[in-house]
């Protein structure tokens, strides 16, 4: 088996390179090629030394990802499917705004955590997916899109905006982990896809433009403020421990005062001075006023507080949940709760509706290997419907 380029950050291309008698500084060149090019094939790398050009083909491959389904939306979102191998298959998704581009791309096939309002939990876990199968997203993504825009300044910023160089003919602006799969549970893999993303001789994303999203795994946000400071996001839904169990079921392992400590560490290394709390609004689950008030007093706790931003998330429903959306005007008043108490809060604007490309409904075709819809169903005639759940939460407060 030859070795999988789009595996390696730029350090573990130089020692690749070193293995075949190659200098180090080769790997740059070589890395420029593949992921700023796009190249797939070595004969096409005319100025890389023709010893490493020959030596190649017999050694590595740049795998070209193909995708098994594409859909434009009328928005200008764009959603692929890719083939992963062996029943899998996970989704990516293209948000063009006027001043960035956003790709949302998917960690793992299927999701461990199972959190009760997401269709890829449901799904349950299949398997991690590569680094190579990571980056692959963005390579494919970038490349794609710059095809489809070449000579157009459609679905593209302004490099201006982006804050890079004026001759950038980049398209994606920022990677937002928020597809399928729990990056933190994959650590391993997601770091060399961090570092291929930031790096220069790549895709020079900024720290502040590439965002994991986590719904909590406490000691590896410790090890990626450490490894790897990126920005970070953390899916909360609940103000209290007790709805957060039955909401993110990862809230028994590691509880809210424990989340928010390790949101408090991963302050004194984040590229942003804030941590963004995601709040996916569940109709007469977590949306009432109590909810609202309870996070207010939990996220300024002098002591369990954190400096933080509040993105709210219309839950995007599917079937077998058994949950639905709040209402517009429930959003809009929880939402002017927590801003009128000071914390930036903004109401997450749906994409690709049309194309089902919205969070949450990124399902792929993961088989579910895990039985978990029967976990799900178990769990779901125990757990209080979602009026009498908000009620228990009065009495609770
Ligand atoms: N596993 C990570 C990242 C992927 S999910 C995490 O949970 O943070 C990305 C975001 O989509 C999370 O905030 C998640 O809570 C949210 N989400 C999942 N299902 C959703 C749905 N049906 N409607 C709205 N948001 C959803
Ligand atoms: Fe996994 Fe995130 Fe979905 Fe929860 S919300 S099941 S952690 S992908």
């Amino acid at each position: 088996m030859t070795a999988n380029l789009l595996d390696f950050d730029l350090e573990a291309l130089a020692a690749f390179c070193e293995q075949l008698g190659e200098k180090r500084f080769r790997a740059t060149q070589l890395f420029r090629w593949i992921h700023q090019k796009g190249a797939t094939d070595f004969s096409q790398m005319t100025d890389l030394a023709k010893s490493l050009r020959d030596k190649l083909p017999a050694s590595a491959h740049i795998p070209k990802p193909v995708p098994i389904s594409t859909h434009v939306s009328s928005d200008g979102t764009i959603k692929w499917l890719f083939d992963v191998g062996g029943g899998d298959a996970v989704e990516t998704v293209f948000i063009p705004e006027d001043d960035r581009g956003t790709l949302c791309i998917s960690s793992q096939a299927g999701c461990a955590v199972g959190c009760r309002f997401c269709s890829t939990g449901h799904q349950g876990f299949s398997r991690n997916l590569s680094t190579a199968e990571i980056v692959a997203q963005l390579w494919f993504a970038e490349h794609d899109l710059r095809a489809r825009f070449a000579g157009t300044n459609t679905g593209r910023a302004k490099s201006n905006d982006l804050g890079t160089k004026s001759n950038d003919t980049r398209v994606i602006s920022n990677v937002v982990f928020m597809g399928m799969g729990e990056p933190l549970q994959n650590y391993a893999a997601v770091l060399p896809a961090l570092r291929i993303m930031l790096d220069d001789h790549a895709y020079g994303l900024s720290r502040r433009r590439v965002t994991v999203s986590t719904s909590g795994v406490v000691p590896l946000m410790d090890k990626l403020g450490a490894d790897c400071p990126v920005a970070l996001a953390v899916s909360l839904h609940a103000p209290t421990d007790a709805l957060r169990d039955q909401l993110v079921p990862l809230n028994r392992k590691y509880p809210l005062s424990e989340l928010l400590a390790a949101a408090r560490r991963y302050l004194a290394h984040a590229p942003r001075d804030f941590i963004t709390f995601e709040y996916c609004m569940l109709k007469g689950v977590n949306d009432q006023l109590e909810h609202a008030q309870q996070l207010v007093r939990l996220i300024q706790d002098p002591v369990r507080g954190v400096a933080c931003k509040f993105n709210l998330i219309p839950f995007n429903p599917f079937p077998e949940s058994g949950l639905h959306c709040s209402d517009r005007e429930t959003v809009l008043v929880f939402a002017k709760i927590l801003s009128d108490a000071g914390i930036v809060t903004t109401v997450r604007k749906t994409r690709g509706d049309d194309i089902n490309a919205a969070c949450g409904q990124l399902a792929g075709d993961v088989v579910d290997r895990t039985h978990v819809m029967q976990r799900m169903q178990r769990q779901r005639s125990v757990m209080p419907s979602p009026v009498a759940s908000a009620a228990n939460l009065a009495l609770e407060s």
